[in-house]
């Protein structure tokens, strides 16, 4: 009688050893597909589609504003305003001028840089440590993550050579991205949702990320205007990313310095 009990007492214990292994394995998996999705830009045409999806699908995102854009697209500080009153948005700063599209110019002063950062941060509100994007630059610098630009030649190098570490010690963290759903001259995107969705699924068969298992997707705001259906593609995309079993990361969560 007792040795029955104990018999199956033990199954039981096996059984849920058995349960929780597999809890941890599903967990484990879901840790190692996560996507940050970024937005860049803004303000623009496109935000007002974006937040209200995220809000909908209640789903984290970081969006690197433009100071500039702040002060020009029309409603641009309500949608600042908008965003920042989301609590699963993260408002980061885009600079204030884009560099006015001048790479080359620009990267040739880096306190000009740190001035124009510190300017966005004036216009849209941030206070340091400020969630950060240089314009045009896929560079990281986190408190445990440091990437250079691997896209930037020799000859760039030398002449648009940046003391990021200076940006960084003004009060910014700087992230770069994994991977780019691209748009064309006028916004429009050029990969279909489809086909975005089967690039990152190859991707994390075989890709390699900053940070293992993380992929930060880079995106424009402009993408998301009506004309390109903007709510429904983004809608579908977070629909079937999050169908495959992908995780939506918080930016805030990327790095952490702790761990
Ligand atoms: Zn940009």
């Amino acid at each position: 009688m007792g040795g029955l009990n104990r018999r199956r007492s033990t199954v039981f214990r096996w059984l849920l050893a058995g349960i929780f292994l597999a809890a941890c394995a599903i967990g484990a998996q879901a840790a190692d597909k996560t996507i940050y999705l970024t937005f860049d830009d803004g303000p623009l045409p496109g935000t007002k589609n974006i937040l209200s999806v995220l809000r909908e699908e209640n789903v984290p995102a970081a969006m690197f504003m433009v100071g500039l854009h702040a002060e020009t697209s029309p409603s641009g500080r309500d949608l600042v305003a908008e965003a920042k009153a989301m609590p699963l948005v993260t408002v980061g700063n885009h600079s204030y001028s884009h560099a006015n599209n001048r790479y080359r110019l620009y990267y040739s002063n880096t306190q000009a840089v740190v001035d124009d950062m510190l300017h966005a941060n004036e216009v849209l509100g941030l206070k340091p440590i400020v969630n950060a994007r240089l314009p045009g630059r896929d560079v990281f610098r986190l408190p445990a993550v440091s990437r250079e630009d691997l896209s930037i030649n020799v000859a760039q190098w030398e002449r648009e050579w940046l003391d990021y570490e200076l940006v960084a010690e003004a009060g910014f963290h700087l992230y770069g991205w994994d991977f780019e759903w691209v748009h064309g001259g006028d916004g429009k995107p050029v990969q279909s949702v489809d086909h975005l969705v089967s690039e990152i699924d190859h991707l994390f068969q075989y890709g390699r990320f900053t940070q293992r298992g993380k992929m930060i997707l880079l995106m424009h705001d402009e993408m998301f205007q009506d004309r390109f259906n903007g709510r429904e593609n983004l809608q579908a995309l977070i629909g079937k990313l999050r169908g495959r079993g992908y995780a939506f990361g918080d930016i805030r969560d990327y790095a952490p310095s702790n761990p």
